[in-house]
């Protein structure tokens, strides 16, 4: 007997300004359209989504709670079924998360995650480094350095660093890569 198929978790990062949303949600668009049901969740703080983005989304994008989430299986319970979930900003989503990412996939669901794996610290951010290890697929995107043009692989904090839970912009954040990071973090420690 082959048991029911278990979901696959693909997971995007990279620093800021290399496209991870517009990669996320390029995957669940590209199923939307094929009419499958799937579900964009992000971060209760970030009201980027709306500004940043054109068109009325083809799918449901709503704030990761816990009703969202409960709502979300009850949803498939009911045959429903939804094929994909996608999270944004994962690294900020606290333990209980991982939990659900399981869930999902042992329900059959493809799991896209986005996130920063690192702070502008360079410190592990959330849980990413645990949803990389468990990942069936990692897509590792660059921005363009800021200061030189070259690759950027890191997020440089304009202002000092308060705390890891910032959802930032081009005020907050610059892209650069790891040469350029080094040197202004030599000089602005
Ligand atoms: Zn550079």
């Amino acid at each position: 007997m082959v048991p029911n198929r278990f979901g696959n978790l693909t997971v995007i990062t990279g620093p800021m300004f290399s496209g991870k949303t517009q990669r996320l949600r390029w995957y669940l668009e590209r199923r939307a359209r094929a009419k499958q049901k799937v579900i964009l969740f992000r971060k209760d703080t970030d009201t980027r989504m709306e500004i940043t983005h054109g068109p009325a989304p083809c799918f449901s994008s709503p704030y990761f709670t816990e009703e969202t989430v409960n709502e979300s299986i009850i949803n498939l319970s009911f045959g429903e079924a939804i094929s994909a979930v996608g999270v944004d900003e994962a690294q900020f989503f606290k333990v209980a998360f991982l939990v659900h990412v399981e869930t999902w996939r042992q329900m059959g669901i493809d799991v896209y995650c986005s996130g920063l794996a690192r702070d502008a610290q360079r410190k592990d951010f959330g849980w990413m480094p645990q949803l990389l290890s468990q990942a069936t697929h990692i897509e590792c995107l660059t921005a363009v350095c800021i200061n030189c043009g070259r690759e950027a692989t890191e997020s440089y904090s304009i202002l000092p660093m308060e705390n890891q839970v910032k959802v930032g912009g081009a005020d907050s954040y610059q892209a650069l890569c790891m040469t350029c990071y080094s040197h202004f973090m030599r000089k602005n420690p």
